[in-house]
């Protein structure tokens, strides 16, 4: 997508969105099927292009499928069945991702800049655009809209807008101006994540999780043919290399027939904080994706939560400005998203605790727990439900439109 010149930014508009990582894109698209006068801004003047998040689960393409991206995605990604928790060479529970109620019925590896262009595209069909090179420095609100100060190419600007969306990320500046808590804290361990090129011994592909006295080591292979690896580690180098990844494998991975990494083609370190919003919206200021939550990425599900906000706050500001829901209805974005968000917290949480044991006979009751779990399908199926995100749907959907008696009147603010 071509990126706007700041000086084309508009001075008003009903929405403004900061941030166009996936769940900016995801919601200007969302608001461009919906025909709704909004703007979208992003301090990058590229997008990000990185790798990082890298499965995308059933109930996220099920809400996908509103934006018209599902489809496109699943050309891209690579389906996989299983995910199987390993200690080592022990195999301690395999979870299929098959037969589930779903047209989406896997785990769609697919890197997230990928899904990034993805979106873009999509929003560049539907006439839709970034302010690329633009920083929201500042924000206020009054009864009667939003005013953004902006760092531009070309100055400083200012944006006045009914309502604004911090989908601008774990420093959310949004967030800052609502006043609204992140309560949480952050993990010990550092995280390293990397796509590399191995021989890797497992026939079947799957994602794999490692359990081991060393930490957690998670290997998926992606659509390209590489596969991607993220690990706990004490303190992880800035740029992990081949030498840094065969020490992870070899210390997590499977020890009969090891995986020999032939070369990296993109690593990161970072730290895992688990974080969840006190509130999603103050007045006219609402919270999506990293804004809203963050946490471990033990089972893949940042941005999946964050692409589903986006999807569930669209249609919802569609309807308010639309004037077929009352104002009062915004509130079902922290109604519906938040207990959404703090379900995910709770199991990234358990797995990266679990993942992460060191002493020696919780992990071997952990393991012995896992063998019984094994054996009990309707547990397991529930934690696959889980994972997939296909237990929440509920959280998703919207109820039926109840107009409001008449169209919000256009603020004062914008009309001065
Ligand atoms: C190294 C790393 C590895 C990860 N691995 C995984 C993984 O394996 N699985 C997983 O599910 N998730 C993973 N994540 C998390 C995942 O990347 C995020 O959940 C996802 O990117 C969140 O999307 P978002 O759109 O909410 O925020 P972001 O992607 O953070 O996008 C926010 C956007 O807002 C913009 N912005 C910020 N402030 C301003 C401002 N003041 N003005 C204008 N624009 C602004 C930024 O430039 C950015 O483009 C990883 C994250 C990192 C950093």
């Amino acid at each position: 997508m071509t990126p706007s010149l700041a000086r084309t930014l508009p001075a008003q508009t009903d929405v403004l969105v900061v941030g166009a990582g996936p769940t900016g894109l995801a919601l200007s698209i969302a608001l461009r099927q919906a025909g709704v006068d909004h703007v979208v801004v992003d301090k990058l003047a590229s997008g990000q292009n990185t790798s990082r998040a890298a499965v995308i689960h059933a109930h996220t393409l099920d809400v996908l499928a509103s934006v018209g991206v599902a489809g496109d995605l699943v050309a891209r990604g690579l389906k996989l069945d299983t995910f199987s928790i390993r200690d080592r060479d022990q195999r301690l529970l395999d979870l299929s991702f098959g037969g589930l109620d779903t047209d989406h019925s896997y785990l769609l590896m697919l890197p997230q800049d990928v899904t990034e262009k993805v979106l873009a595209d999509r929003l560049a069909s539907l006439g839709g655009t970034v302010h690329r090179g633009v920083s929201v420095q500042a924000l206020t609100q009054g009864d009667s809209g939003v005013e953004a100060t902006l760092d531009t190419a070309s100055g400083p600007a200012v944006i006045r807008a009914r309502y604004a969306v911090g989908a601008d990320g774990m420093h959310s500046v949004v967030r800052a101006a609502a006043g609204i808590a992140f309560d949480g804290g952050a993990y010990g361990e550092s995280f390293v994540l990397a796509d590399v090129h191995m021989d890797w011994p497992l026939a079947k592909p799957e994602v794999s999780l490692f359990f081991s006295a060393a930490g957690l080591v998670v290997v998926a292979p992606l659509p390209d043919g590489s596969y991607r690896i993220v690990a706990t580690v004490a303190d992880a180098p800035e740029k992990p290399d081949v030498a840094d990844i065969q020490a992870l494998l070899d210390a997590s991975g499977p020890r009969r027939k090891a995986g020999k990494v032939l070369d990296v083609v993109w690593s990161s370190r970072f730290r895992v904080h688990h974080r969840l919003a006190s509130a999603y919206r103050k007045d006219r200021l609402f919270l999506i994706g990293d804004a809203a939550h963050v946490h471990s990425p033990a089972g893949g599900q940042g941005m999946n939560c964050g692409l589903v906000d986006a999807c569930v706050l669209g249609p919802l500001l569609a309807d308010v400005i639309g004037g077929r829901r009352p104002e009062a209805a915004l509130d079902l974005h922290q109604t519906l998203r938040r207990p959404a968000a703090a379900q995910v917290l709770g199991l990234a949480g358990r797995l990266t605790r679990l993942a992460t044991m060191h002493n020696p006979a919780g992990r071997a009751l952990r393991n012995a727990a896992f063998h019984i779990l094994d054996r009990v399908a309707p547990a397991k199926r529930k934690i696959v439900m889980n994972l997939s995100g296909l237990a929440r749907p509920q959280l998703a959907q919207l109820p039926p439109p109840r107009p409001a008696l008449r169209r919000p009147a256009a603020p004062a603010l914008l009309a001065s």
